[in-house]
Formats: structure tokens, sequence, C-alpha cells
């Protein structure tokens, strides 16, 4: 018997009952095989040789568009290190996999078909604290848990990363704020045409993102 960890997975190697020359491999508590032929050592040679195929395949997400149809479970990787998107696939934290189920093929350029998660989605799937169900049919039944910080930070970058490659590629925004307080509003609106006016229906009036409209004075 082995129970051991390999690049932060749990590993464990246990005689096949009623088998002599065979074992049970277990990774992060999964058993992957009842009966596999071979000794512990070779057994943890295995492990350790698809576990390096993993990591050196772009680990998490990545792995799953090289080897197609393998490793995109969770149980494949360190616990608490990656985020797990709705299909159940396990990605890095805010990130996506890049599995045939996943992406979508568009003209555009191919794209995960699931969003980064939120950074308080649960540590074990991809809902939020609100309305977590116990019961989803690929994972092992668990409440909401406290994302881990390696999956908060890993989303947090990906949200960070997202934001300013919006603020690189938007042209600026004419920005006119509405001089008076509107009800219903928190804040002043403010106008989401382009600094021009040229996308606007009419460019004699500023609009903001509820569809309030008001008089443009010439510049
Ligand atoms: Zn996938
Ligand atoms: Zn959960
Ligand atoms: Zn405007």
């Amino acid at each position: 018997m082995i129970r051991t960890t390999y690049r932060g997975r749990n590993i464990k190697v246990l005689a096949a009952r009623g088998k002599p020359g065979h074992v049970n491999l277990v990774i992060n508590g999964r058993t992957i095989h009842h009966a596999w032929q071979g000794d512990d050592a070779q057994a943890l040679d295995w492990f350790r040789l698809i576990i390096d195929k993993i990591e050196n395949s772009g680990g998490a997400g990545m792995v799953a568009m090289l080897i197609p149809g393998q490793y995109t479970e969770p149980h494949w990787y360190e616990p608490g290190t990656i985020d797990i998107n709705p299909a159940g696939h396990a990605t890095r934290p805010g990130s996506t996999c890049m599995c045939s189920q996943c992406v979508i093929d568009d003209p555009c350029g191919s794209k995960g078909r699931h969003a980064p998660l939120p950074v308080d989605a649960c540590r074990y799937c991809h809902q939020l604290r609100d309305g977590h169900q116990h019961d989803i049919h690929f994972l092992n039944p668990h409440p909401y848990t406290e994302p881990t910080a390696t999956q908060q930070a890993g989303r947090q970058a990906a949200i960070d990363d997202y934001r300013r490659l919006d603020e690189d590629d938007d042209e600026a925004t004419c920005d006119a704020i509405y001089p008076d307080q509107v009800r219903g509003y928190l804040g002043r609106p403010r106008c989401l045409y382009f600094a021009d006016h040229r996308d606007a229906h009419d460019p004699d009036f500023h609009y903001d993102h509820r569809g309030f409209r008001w008089l443009r004075k010439a510049v």
C-alpha cells in the first residue's frame, strides 16, 4: 500500500482484494482503477507519468485541448488550485476549459462556453452561496464552501486583465453627465455614445444606459 502526495495530488495505491498482482488506484479520493495490473511501485510511476503529462500540457483546462477527452475532471488536479465550471470540468482559476465540449467555435475566434467564475464562487463548483444546490449531477454533494485564496486570486486577476483589455480597446466615450439628479438613479445619468456622437440615433441628444435622453448643447 502507498499513501503519498505528488505535485499536490493525494494518491493511494491499495491491494485489489482477491486479485493478486493487481492494485486499486485512488487520486484525491476518487477510485480510477479497481484492478490495475502491476505493483505499488509501478502504480506510483504511472501516476507520476500521467500527472507530469498533464502539467507539461498546460494543466487544468489546457490539457483538454491537447489530449481530447482526457483529464477534464477535477480529481486530476491539486485540490483548491482549480475552478470547476458548469460542465464539471477543471480550469485554472478565472479561466476556461478548452475541451471540445466547453468551446464555442465562432468565426471571430473560439471562446469558452462557460464564463470564468466570479471571485466568490464555491470551492467545489461554479455556484454562488445564494441558491447553492448541494446536489449537482457531476460532483459529490457538498454545501457552499468558501473558495481558497489561490482560487480568489486567480479569478480576480482574470477580471483585472479583462478590464484592462476593455479600457485599451475602448474608444473614448462622450461621458457627458446630466446636471441634475434623476428619480430612481443613484448617480447622475452619463452619456454612453462615442465622444463625437457618430453612433447616436439623434446626435443632438445625450443618451445613457437606461435610455434617459437630454439635449446636447451646441459644442
Ligand atoms: Zn471542458
Ligand atoms: Zn459548490
Ligand atoms: Zn453624449
